[in-house]
């Protein structure tokens, strides 16, 4: 089973657009995502563009608010502000990276967190962690989505994530944990990384390390979930070396169409719930 993410980003779009429309009916409003996008750095743009033109396409109100890369970290914080008390939007993003004079943890720190589509606000990181209601991190929210198509009761099953980051690993963590999964999370200084990937009933990587997994890294009839996105002679390639993998597991993401075309479409999500939460 290909887990195709096109489709099924496809299908959470189309629902989330029915949903807008029913809102907007009723109340005349619609969600609004305020994006920030610092300096002129060419995956960043292309990301911000596809966020935006998706946010339109299901009546999402989306505006880029556009600063070079020697913009005062100070200017960056009372933007954001001036948006946590703007009630006409319901979703703030400040894409990464940010240049290197402007303090990540200041920006995410200073998004309201119930504003916060992200989910990297340490609050939502805390209440994702402690299983309470979070904003939960878009990519991370895709996969466990992605996950639920090739199995509905993840109870008992061993999940193992190559890679810890803030961003991926350590959130598809907590979620796989609230699912009751046995979840290990390995990593570069894991000492064999194969023999813990060949326990895995769910084995997801998000490394970026092209076609680091094996054929022989992985168990018959497992859930293979590729995050990674790595360029490889110009062409874009996953983590897991798909060719050889594909054949042996019950169900597995491609690398394009996988888990990317996901993130955005959680993003909406993440939205629209923001707006309902308010
Ligand atoms: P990251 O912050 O660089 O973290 C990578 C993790 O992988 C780290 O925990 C690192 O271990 C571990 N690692 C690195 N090399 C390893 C190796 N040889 N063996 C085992 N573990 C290794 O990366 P990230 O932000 O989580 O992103 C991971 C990948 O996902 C990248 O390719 C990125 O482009 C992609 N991505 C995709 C999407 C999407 O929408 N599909 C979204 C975000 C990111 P240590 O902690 O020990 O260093």
């Amino acid at each position: 089973m290909i887990l195709d993410g096109k489709k099924e980003a496809a299908l959470l779009r189309e629902e989330i657009k029915k949903e807008i429309l029913e809102i907007k009916k009723k109340t005349n409003q619609s969600p609004g995502l305020s994006v920030i996008l610092i300096g002129d750095f060419a995956p960043s743009q292309i990301y911000v563009k596809n966020k935006e033109k998706n946010s339109k396409e299901v009546g999402i109100t989306s505006e880029v608010i556009k600063y070079s890369k020697e913009v005062k970290e100070s200017e960056i914080l009372e933007k954001i502000e001036e948006l946590n008390n703007n009630n006409s939007v319901s979703g703030i993003l400040v894409q990464l990276p940010l240049p290197a004079h402007i303090s990540k943890e200041k920006i995410i720190n200073a998004i309201k967190p119930s504003k916060d589509v992200d989910g990297f606000h340490p609050m939502n990181v805390g209440n994702l962690s402690s299983g309470y209601k979070a904003i939960i991190p878009c990519t991370p929210l895709g996969c466990l989505l992605l996950i639920k198509k090739a199995e509905k009761n993840l109870t008992g099953k061993h999940a193992v994530i190559i890679g810890r980051s803030n961003l991926n690993g350590k959130p598809i963590a907590q979620l796989l944990l609230k699912e009751d999964c046995t979840v290990s999370i390995v990593h570069s200084k894991t000492k064999d990384l194969k023999s813990e990937c060949q326990k895995a009933d769910i084995l997801i990587a998000a490394v970026g390390v092209a076609n680091l997994v094996k054929g022989d890294w992985v168990k018959k009839d497992s859930i293979i979930i590729d995050v990674g996105i790595n360029k490889v002679a110009d062409k874009i390639v996953g983590d897991v070396d798909f060719e050889q993998v594909k054949n042996k597991v019950k169900a597995i993401t491609p690398v394009p169409g996988g888990v990317g075309p996901m993130t955005i479409a959680c993003l909406l999500k993440n939205t629209l719930d923001c707006f309902k939460a308010r």
